[in-house]
């Protein structure tokens, strides 16, 4: 018996010798992304003593982490968080400027993902005509594409479109995200032209309608809640029908007024989402067929919940609580498909949020709410008093003072003197730090950190003409008992983000060291041995890999 084994050993160590003279170039079976939507930096450490060990601690301690990882632009939103991510570059290059933005030359509002050309694959709603036609540089998932002569395959998956579609770039296999109309996930013909089977099956399931059939309770006794305040706040929104903002959340009885984009509201979003992701690695052999394949997934529901009801709610907390525990069942599934330490997985965020400044001011903080839509009003009126013409400010969205454009060119407007009255009252306005010239950053004593914020921003073809600076603290909203929260600006709540990584290829420990966002994707080029994309700015971070 003995004997028999030694031949067997000694016969198979041969057959291995020579079927494999040389070894291919290493690399991870698989790549995931994985970005949590809103996720502060310091949420890896407020909920820190609740987390269990295979979720957030265990990326902490068997993971590498870069603990000052800041937004190099500004504004910090949604979409131009996953396009930088995946392409290491920032607005002023890549285009996607916001998540809506305007087309500067006509006027016309362009949402980041739009795409006329194309339509849903996988149900006949609006929610399918998207596509990564507006992003104008390339992805890491794209360059992986290209690097194996399109071999690898990648994936991109969200509830939202632009979560999904600007991560898995112009030559993903697919991306696919929610319609909230049938509850079903869907991609569009720029992708293909049916849906996989394996998906038709999981939409039959009705996994979304289901989720939705339970109540959110919290996971813990509500008094062992020490992260945040009372159950019942006046800062956090309601759902409609929901008459105090308190737990059980019956979310069954809210289904009628609300539809399937409830499940946003709820962390039932975000395990929704990473069952999808688990059924995509078993149904498309991600990572099990021999070469490197690449799965970015957006964790979206984590910013509408914050939105909602803001950092200090019980219900931001709880959803940490429960994304912790998917993670630690995600990080399990990952381990035994394709074994421990086969695979690369980040984690990041497309930005963070800030406290709800109500709250800010009632704890005596220096904050402000500005009222936007009325200071808009006032503008215009001023404007046209001086300069003989109503509208000529277009829009405030993201901060920025956006031109009434073709009216400025076919009436010759002075844009010199416009411009300069805007600032002027603006400046005046309480809240405002300063308004900046975009064209004329160097003009301004500004700090240095921030002028490279909003250069790094600034898209000519698609971003305002001037950039508002608020003091800290102080967020736009027309409504004065403004509930839940918002983000957008360049100050640290909204630009500190979490950014660790395990896996394949992956050093253990952590660096204070400051990085951007813009350095993962040069990182994940050098750690897979491929081009960096082709609008990237950042640089590698070295302490990460081995
Ligand atoms: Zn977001
Ligand atoms: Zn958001």
């Amino acid at each position: 018996m003995k004997r028999f084994f030694f031949l067997l050993i000694t016969v198979g160590s041969f057959l291995q010798s020579t079927a494999q003279p040389s070894k291919s170039l290493p690399r991870p079976k698989l790549v995931v992304g994985l970005v949590v939507d809103q996720m502060r930096w310091d949420y890896l450490y407020r909920y820190y003593d609740r987390y269990e060990s295979g979720g957030f601690r265990r990326l902490l301690n068997e993971g590498f982490s870069c603990e000052n990882t800041y937004i190099n632009y500004v504004p910090t939103v949604t979409a131009i968080g996953h396009a930088s991510i995946y392409t290491g570059s920032v607005p002023a290059i890549h285009g996607i400027a916001g998540n809506d933005f305007i087309i500067q030359a006509t006027g016309k509002s362009m949402y980041c993902t739009a795409d006329s050309t194309v339509s849903a694959v996988g149900s006949n709603t609006e929610w399918g005509k998207m596509s990564p036609r507006n992003l104008l540089v390339s992805t890491i998932t794209d360059e992986l594409k290209l690097a194996t002569n399109f071999r690898s395959k990648t994936i991109g998956i969200s509830l939202k479109d632009r979560g999904a579609i600007l991560a898995a770039g112009h030559l993903a296999n697919a991306a696919y995200w929610l319609d909230d109309k049938t509850g079903d996930w869907i991609s569009s013909t720029f992708y293909m032209s049916e849906l996989p089977t394996w998906l038709k099956q999981f939409n039959s399931e009705k996994r979304t309608a289901k989720y939705l059939e339970q109540d959110w309770n919290t996971l813990y006794p509500l008094n062992t809640y020490k992260q945040s305040w009372e159950d019942n706040s006046q800062f956090e929104s309601k759902f409609k029908g929901q008459e105090t903002p308190v737990f059980p959340i019956k979310l069954a009885s809210y289904v009628a007024q609300h539809g399937y984009n409830l499940i946003r509201y709820t962390p039932f979003g975000n395990t929704l989402t990473l069952d999808l992701a688990k059924v995509i690695i078993d149904k498309e052999q991600m990572g099990q067929r021999g070469e490197t394949d690449f799965l970015a997934v957006s964790l979206s529901s984590t910013d509408y919940i914050g939105h909602h009801f803001s950092p200090n709610a019980i219900e931001t907390e709880d959803a940490y609580l429960r994304l912790d525990k998917d993670l630690a069942s995600f990080l399990t599934y990952l381990d035994k498909k394709l074994g421990k330490g086969s695979y690369t997985l980040f984690l990041s965020a497309d930005h963070g949020g800030a406290h709800n400044p109500r709250f800010l001011m009632e704890k005596k903080m220096s904050a402000g709410l500005w009222p936007t839509n009325q200071l808009r009003t006032e503008l215009n009126q001023l404007l046209e008093q001086r300069f003989g013409k109503k509208g000529l400010v277009q829009s405030f969205s993201s901060y920025q003072i956006h031109f009434n454009n073709p009216l400025l060119h076919a009436e010759n407007i002075d844009m010199a003197a416009l411009k300069d009255t805007c600032i002027r009252f603006l400046e005046q306005q309480e809240g405002v730090a300063m308004v900046i010239d975009f064209e004329n950053i160097n003009r301004r004593a500004i700090p240095e950190a921030l002028k490279i914020m909003m250069a790094n921003g600034y898209n000519r073809a698609r971003t305002g003409s001037l950039q508002i600076l608020l003091h800290p603290a102080w967020y736009g909203s027309s409504n004065p008992k403004a509930t839940g929260t918002s983000h957008g600006v360049w100050n640290p709540y909204d630009a500190h983000i979490p950014l660790i990584w395990l896996g394949w290829g992956i050093q253990k420990g952590k660096s204070h060291q400051q990085v951007s966002i813009t350095d993962i994707a040069p990182t994940l080029a050098s750690l897979l041995h491929i081009q960096v994309p082709n609008g990237t700015v950042g640089k590698a971070i070295p302490e990460v890999l081995k």
